[in-house]
């Protein structure tokens, strides 16, 4: 949007204006130097007239010589001529060795005087009658406007410079102005971006608004109201259904599990009844993330917060996957034995951490057809690191940094079944905590999802004590 309309309105302004001084600079150029040149052939043929007037003096060559020498109306190194008519009035163009065009001497012979520029020469002519002979003669004065030329080069360079000057003083200006411009619209666009399923509470704030921008975001304010009224009823209905399944799908398991307890696993009854409590474990994930996807909607709720053990966190979420589907390998990382006698607390509330991880677990899973997950834990500094690592299907570069957007799915997983939204109420919740998630990935290669948390108490104690 930026580049597009912002560089474009810079350009097209900058390109206009940039032809319309050009073109005035030109029509001055023409308009100058063309009232110069004129000016300068005026001068010349006065100066044909004034020796034409001297021939009849006595002193003629004198006076020739001394004009030739004399700069008569600011006319320097002139060539004068005086050639004599034939009889009939024909003058033998022989005799003058100039380049002067057929309308040049119709004009002489019309008018008694003629003036042309060739080049940069100018050339006049003059046509008289010795009044003591009664001869025909035609002066022609030929010159360069010396200086007219050194200020027409100026004129040049001066016009060449302003007009540099001043398309670079337009780009300068029009890039000030167009950001000025668009700058409120690109904060309004940051903004919108931010806005998603998980605060739909958020408005976006007043700015130095044009009115007509201003009303844009008055709008958009309103309509987002009308959209978190709608989500709020939406996520009231979910909140409420699966807040009601919770209870019956506690009571299933607690009673499958004693069941299991009790009966022998080669009893016939054993692995229907498994079956059912590894059903029941899933649709428990289930129930709780969209449970906490339908509270994170509903602004931040009191949370039960307290000390964190991650080891038993880890622990406790490798067993609920592993009874989700005994099939699913998952491991926890070989460098639990170098941190065997420490424990790492932060402060948070288990139940959501184990949400968070768990859908990183069950995505290695999924994302790689089962094969094996690997959980790694430990210390960096002062914050505690837990690492899933998987071999599967990896993320496109692109998809990456939208995969905690609500309901984003990657271009790779459309055979997988999903709906989106594990990812980002993970990072809700390690933003809650204060974490952090960090992602490598490289398609067909697997994944690696690091979450960080700040670390509560780090003791050199042995498990259990
Ligand atoms: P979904 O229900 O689609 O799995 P999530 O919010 O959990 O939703 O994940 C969002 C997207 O992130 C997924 O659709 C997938 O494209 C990508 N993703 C997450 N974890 C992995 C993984 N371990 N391997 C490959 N892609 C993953």
């Amino acid at each position: 949007m930026r580049l597009s309309s912002q560089y474009r309105l810079t350009l097209i302004f900058t390109g206009v204006m940039a032809v319309l001084l050009f073109s005035v600079n030109i029509i001055m150029y023409n308009l100058s130097s063309g009232f110069r040149k004129q000016n300068f052939l005026k001068s010349l043929e006065d100066r044909a007239a004034i020796i034409a007037v001297a021939h009849q003096n006595e002193n003629f060559e004198e006076i020739l010589q001394e004009l030739s020498t004399k700069h008569v109306h600011r006319i320097t190194e002139a060539e004068d001529f005086v050639v004599e008519m034939e009889e009939g009035g024909q003058l033998d163009k022989t005799k003058i060795n100039l380049p002067l065009s057929d309308e040049f001497f119709n004009q002489l012979f019309l008018n008694g005087s003629a003036g042309e520029i060739i080049k940069n020469k100018s050339f006049a002519g003059v046509k008289f009658k010795d009044k003591n002979t009664g001869q025909d003669f035609v002066i022609f004065s030929a010159a360069e406007d010396i200086t007219g030329n050194t200020y027409r080069k100026k004129l040049r360079t001066s016009l060449a410079a302003a007009f540099v000057l001043a398309v670079l003083t337009m780009i300068i200006t029009s890039i000030i102005f167009s950001r000025r411009l668009f700058d409120p619209v690109l904060r309004l666009i940051q903004s919108v971006n931010s806005i998603n399923a998980f605060n739909l509470g958020t408005r976006l704030e007043k700015g130095d608004f044009t009115n007509e921008i201003s009303e844009l975001k008055d709008t958009f304010n309103e309509m987002l109201s009308r959209i978190d009224e709608a989500f709020k009823t939406q996520q009231k209905f979910i909140g409420n259904t699966t807040h009601s399944l919770r209870t019956p799908l506690t009571i299933i398991m607690g009673e499958v599990e004693i069941a299991l307890g009790k009966l022998d696993k080669k009893h016939e009854l054993y692995e229907p009844l498994e079956s059912i409590n590894q059903e029941a474990e899933k649709l428990n994930h289930i129930v709780n993330t969209l449970l906490e996807v339908a509270r994170s909607g509903t602004g931040k709720q009191k949370r039960e917060w307290g000390k964190v053990r991650i080891d038993e966190l880890v622990k406790s979420i490798y067993e609920s996957v592993i009874r989700m589907d005994r099939s699913f390998k998952v491991k926890i990382g070989s460098n639990s034995k170098a941190i065997k006698n420490q424990f790492f607390i932060v402060n948070g509330n288990e139940s959501l951490l184990n949400l968070a991880l768990t859908n990183i677990v069950l995505n290695g899973i999924k994302y790689s057809d089962q094969k094996k997950v690997k959980i790694k834990f430990g210390k960096k500094t002062n914050k505690i690191f837990i690492r899933i690592i998987d071999n599967g299907i990896g993320i496109p570069k692109d998809d990456i940094p939208n995969i905690f957007l609500p309901y984003y799915r990657a271009k790779n997983t459309y055979t997988y079944e999903g709906f989106g939204i594990g990812l980002p109420l993970t990072m809700d919740i390690i933003n809650m905590h204060g974490g952090a998630i960090y992602v490598m990935s490289k398609p067909n290669f697997g994944s690696i999802f690091t979450v960080e948390l700040p670390l509560a108490v780090s003791n050199k104690t042995t498990f259990g004590s």
